[in-house]
C-alpha cells in the first residue's frame, strides 16, 4: 500500500498486511532503483510478495535491501528475499555481523522466544552483509538520497536511514525511535540506555517530515516532532518511555 509517493508499506504483522511476525517492509522507490528497508521474519515472506506485486513491483527487481538492524522481525527474511533476486543487503558493521553469525543471545532470540514472540522453533536464518555503511556515510540510489545515521540503544548499531525524496525528508527509524518518541529500549543483551542516551543527539535538528519507524503508527508530516520528543524524554531523570507491550499475533 501506498504510504506517499515513492515509499510503499509492503509488510506488516501488526497491521495484518503479512506475516504475524514481520515488522513494517518498506518499499522505497527510488525510479531507476527499488530498495526494501527491512524484510520481516521470514516465516512467510509470500504475502510481502504479493503486496510488492499488488503495488505494482517485481520482487526480482529489488536492488537493495536497508536493514536497521539484525533483529528476526526485521532481518530474518533477508536471505528468502535476498535469494529471489539478489538484491544487495546493506546494514552497520556490527548488525552485519549478528546478521551473519549472531548467537540467539546476541540477537535478543532467546529473551523474545521466551516471551511468546516467536514460535519456540523459530530458527533465524543468517546470510553475510554485500555492503557494510559506516555513520554519516551518503548513498545515492536512483533518485534517492539516503543518509545513514547509526544510533545505537535498541540493538548494538541500529541504522536509521534518512531518505531525501521528492522535496520530503523521510526517516526510516527502525526500532531506534517510535510515534509520540518512545524508543525501543529493551531488556535483552544489546539495548542500552547508556547507548540511548549518548547517541539519540543524532536524529537532532534533522527537519524530518516523514517519520516511518520499524513496528506501530508512522507520521507523514510533522517527523522530527516525534524525534524531539525521544530527545527531550532522555534528558529527563527516569527511564523514557519505551515500547509499549505489544504482541499481536499472541
Ligand atoms: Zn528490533
Amino acid at each position: 500500500m501506498r504510504l506517499i509517493e515513492g515509499v510503499h508499506l509492503v509488510g506488516s504483522g501488526e497491521m495484518r498486511l503479512s506475516e504475524a511476525h514481520d515488522g513494517h517492509v518498506y518499499l522505497l522507490d527510488c525510479g531507476s532503483e527499488l530498495a526494501l528497508v527491512d524484510c520481516g521474519a521470514g516465516l512467510d515472506i509470500r504475502p510481502l510478495l504479493a503486496n510488492l506485486r499488488a503495488d505494482g513491483f517485481d520482487p526480482v527487481d529489488i536492488g537493495y535491501i536497508l536493514l536497521t538492524h539484525a533483529h528476526a522481525d526485521h532481518a530474518g527474511g533477508c536471505r528468502a528475499l535476498k535469494e529471489i533476486g539478489g538484491a544487495e543487503v546493506l546494514c552497520s558493521a556490527y548488525e552485519g555481523r549478528l546478521l551473519a553469525e549472531g548467537s540467539d543471545e546476541e540477537l535478543g532470540l532467546n529473551v523474545a522466544r521466551r516471551a511468546g514472540i516467536y514460535p519456540p522453533d523459530y530458527v533465524y536464518r543468517h546470510v553475510t552483509p554485500d555492503r557494510i555503511v559506516e555513520h554519516g556515510q551518503l548513498l545515492t540510489l536512483g533518485r534517492c538520497e539516503v543518509q545513514v545515521l547509526i544510533v545505537p540503544g535498541h540493538s548494538p548499531a541500529a541504522a536509521c536511514f534518512l531518505v531525501t525524496l521528492g522535496g520530503r525528508r523521510i526517516l526510516f527509524s527502525g526500532d531506534t525511535v517510535f510515534h509520540r518518541g518512545t524508543i525501543g529500549l529493551g531488556n535483552w543483551a544489546g539495548s542500552s540506555l547508556g547507548a540511548y542516551r549518548r547517541f539519540i543527539g543524532r536524529l537532532s535538528g534533522l527537519g524530518v517530515d516523514v517519520l516511518l519507524p520499524g513496528h506501530f503508527m508512522w507520521a507523514l508530516a510533522g517527523g522530527q516532532e516525534h524525534l524531539d520528543a525521544a530527545v527531550r524524554n532522555l534528558e529527563e531523570a527516569w527511564v523514557p518511555p519505551a515500547w509499549q507491550h505489544y504482541h499481536p499475533h499472541r
